[in-house]
């Protein structure tokens, strides 16, 4: 745990936030400045910074988590399109170093600006993705 951490301290009871879900892996409960009406945090009771410092065992619970919440959520607000978004360190935009999804019903693309893609450099693209394959490995 860092005793410096947002989420742990919320994680922990010692700062409130107004919850929906909670178990022994995670806690969920309503961001502070929405995007959206509904929009929700899920998060790792443990202090993770980034998906890949989640263990399995748990990681494997928070698609499954996401949706679940994610339907409650939209038939909550009237919604039915949503995003989940992990920011993974500060480059993606993350702000607090502690795992959490953001679970994000949409009204309208202007809520969540992402910046358009630009055309694939296909000289550089299968030189990468033979990277990545061989990363996996
Ligand atoms: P990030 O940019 O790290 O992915 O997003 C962090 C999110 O946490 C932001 O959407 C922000 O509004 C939310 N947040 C930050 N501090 C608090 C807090 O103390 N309580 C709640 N409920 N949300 C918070
Ligand atoms: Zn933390």
């Amino acid at each position: 745990m860092s005793e410096k951490c947002v989420f742990c301290e919320i994680a922990h009871g010692r700062i409130p936030s107004i919850r929906v879900y909670e178990d022994a892996d995670f806690i969920a409960f309503m961001d502070i400045n929405p995007i959206s009406e509904g929009h929700l945090l899920l998060v790792t009771r443990g202090h993770y910074p980034k998906t890949t410092d989640v263990p399995d065992a748990i990681l494997d619970k928070a698609l499954t988590l996401a949706k679940k919440l994610a339907a409650a959520t939209l038939l909550s607000v009237g919604r039915e399109d949503f995003n989940l978004v992990v920011n993974n360190g500060p480059l993606a935009g993350q702000l607090v170093k502690h795992w959490h999804m953001h679970i994000i019903p949409r009204r309208s693309k202007d809520e969540l600006p992402l910046k358009q893609g630009a055309p694939a450099d296909l000289t550089r693209l299968p030189f990468v993705a033979e990277r990545v394959r061989e990363n996996l490995r």
